[in-house]
């Protein structure tokens, strides 16, 4: 038997159990996938004993993405790039390799149900963990990217860091988090992200960015997924907007671990999605 499963403080809010043991099952892989709730000063040997017990992966989600990193042996480039790691393989040598897979997933999901992500301008709202996957996928799979945030520095600091090396990447901007920084930066792009908690509790009637900015030509994607709508998504909904929640982030996020720990695809995305979305309507609010 296999062992899996999701590390994070709080915990019995992950998704990731339902997508991967529905995906187990109908894999009919000799697996099981559960969550563990962990305290940070037992981190260090949660992941060590995890590997003693010849565990095959971890999920790792809030607040640990970028704690896991010093206890890997090895980083994968998406890691070290992104700086947090979201998926653990453990090797039968011993080596702990973190990987990322936010990033990918967010691509994966946009070409699956929106748009290929490729030659766009992009706004991305935010400048934390998930903004810093974003930004960097979206950068190397070729698109122009303006982040805003809340707290400018944070952003700029995310452009910065992105920016090092920037031959094989397009540039990446930050523009401020008003009408006036915005107005003409919004006029000019394609795909408008948030990747803020702004539309989720306790900030369900509010928007990362005024509403009256966003328009038509816009493809919108809110990576919140609880609510499945939020303020912003609606807005887009209801101008005409191409739109899509996080829900399809979170099940190509959870995919692309599954390809990262066996070389392969779960049998059925369509599954996932499902796990996920009967979960979240016994939840929502
Ligand atoms: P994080 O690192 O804590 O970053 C939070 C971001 O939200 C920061 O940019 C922060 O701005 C901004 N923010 C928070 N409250 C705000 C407010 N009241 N007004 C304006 N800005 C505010 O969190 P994260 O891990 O990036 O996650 C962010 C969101 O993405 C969460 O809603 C999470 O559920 C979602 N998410 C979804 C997926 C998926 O698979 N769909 C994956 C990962 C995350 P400051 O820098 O100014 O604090």
């Amino acid at each position: 038997m296999e062992l899996l499963g999701v590390i994070g403080n709080p915990i019995s809010h992950s998704l990731s159990p339902v997508m991967h043991s529905v995906a187990l099952a109908e894999a009919k892989k000799q697996a099981i996938y559960l969550p563990f709730l962990v305290q940070a000063e037992g981190l260090a040997a949660a992941i060590k004993g995890a590997a003693s017990l010849g565990f095959t992966g971890f999920n790792v989600t809030i607040p640990f993405k970028e704690q896991v990193v010093p206890l890997m042996t090895e980083l994968t480039s998406e890691a070290k790039v992104i700086g947090a790691v979201n998926t653990i393989k453990f090797e039968k040598n011993g080596k702990i390799i973190g990987h990322n897979t936010d990033g990918q997933g967010f691509l994966a999901s946009l070409a699956d149900e929106l748009m290929e992500p490729k030659d766009l301008n992009c706004l991305v709202i935010g400048a934390g963990g998930a903004a810093r996957a974003i930004v960097s996928s979206l950068l190397s799979a070729g698109n122009d990217v303006c982040i805003t945030n809340r707290t400018k520095e944070r952003a700029e600091k995310l452009a910065k860091d992105l920016n090092v090396g920037a031959s094989e990447h397009r540039i990446c901007n930050v523009v401020d988090l008003s009408v006036e920084g915005l107005k003409d930066v919004v006029a000019q792009v394609d795909l408008i992200v948030n990747t803020t908690s702004v539309g989720m509790a306790p900030y369900f009637n509010q928007s990362p960015i005024p509403l009256e900015l966003v328009t038509s030509k816009h493809v919108v994607v809110d990576i919140i997924y609880n609510p499945e709508e939020t303020l912003l998504l609606k807005h887009a909904r209801q101008v005409g907007c191409k739109a899509q929640n996080g829900v399809g982030m979170l099940v190509w996020q959870a995919i692309k671990a599954w390809e990262f720990w066996w070389n392969e695809t779960p049998p059925s995305k369509v599954s996932m999605f499902e796990a996920v979305q009967d979960a979240l309507r016994k939840t929502s609010p």
